[in-house]
């Protein structure tokens, strides 16, 4: 269950690109909507760069606190945004992961790279191990997580990995099924 806060706070992992299929950028907007929609607070990576710039701005423009955090060495590669409602820096990507998680009630995963599988793993891993039950989604985005999906089903075929590992994230195929979604997981 969520911490009892009158915000709840949505935590967005993404890519730092925006990849080739524009479907993922209009997601990612979508999200950022659907976020200010619900009353929510986008805590994000802090760039200005690819879906994680999209997802920042349509939160924002939509009237979103948006709450980023970004190490400082990242600053100028990501482009630190400078007007989010809150901004911290932290000295490194592990400070960053454990500021942006701390300070959420759930996690949602866009189409992204090796820095979005690597979110998506820590927190499923941490999962895993009893360290947290918030909700996790993936944002299956025209089937993007598909492969990912497929991977988890070979590493529980091949005894690597309990079936259950699948039961700490779920996928869903859009936003507006994703916030409804996050609205129950929420309540
Ligand atoms: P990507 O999905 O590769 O575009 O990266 C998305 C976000 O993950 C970016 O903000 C990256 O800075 C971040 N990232 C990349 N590598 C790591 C890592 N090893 N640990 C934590 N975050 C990372």
């Amino acid at each position: 269950m969520p911490m009892a806060r009158a915000l709840s706070s949505i935590c967005v992992f993404c890519g730092a690109r925006a990849g080739t299929n524009p479907a993922h950028t209009l997601a990612a907007r979508a999200m950022g909507e659907a976020i200010a929609a619900q009353g929510w607070r986008l805590v994000y990576g802090a760039g200005d760069v690819g879906l994680m710039g999209e997802v920042a701005r349509s939160a924002q423009t939509a009237g979103a606190p948006t709450f980023g955090v970004i190490p400082t060495h990242l600053m100028t590669a990501e482009r630190g945004k400078q007007d989010l409602s809150q901004l911290v820096i932290t000295e490194d990507m592990h400070e960053r992961k454990k500021v942006m998680f701390m300070n959420s009630d759930a996690v949602v995963v866009l189409p992204g790279g090796a820095g979005s599988l690597d979110e998506f793993f820590e927190v499923l891993t941490w999962a895993q191990i009893g360290l947290h039950r918030k909700p996790i989604f993936l944002l299956n985005s025209e089937g993007y997580w598909n492969p990912l999906i497929a991977l988890l089903d070979h590493i529980i075929a091949e005894g690597f990995a309990d079936a259950s590992v699948k039961g700490y994230f779920t996928a869903i195929p859009d936003v507006p099924a994703l916030t409804e979604a996050l609205r129950v997981a929420l309540s």
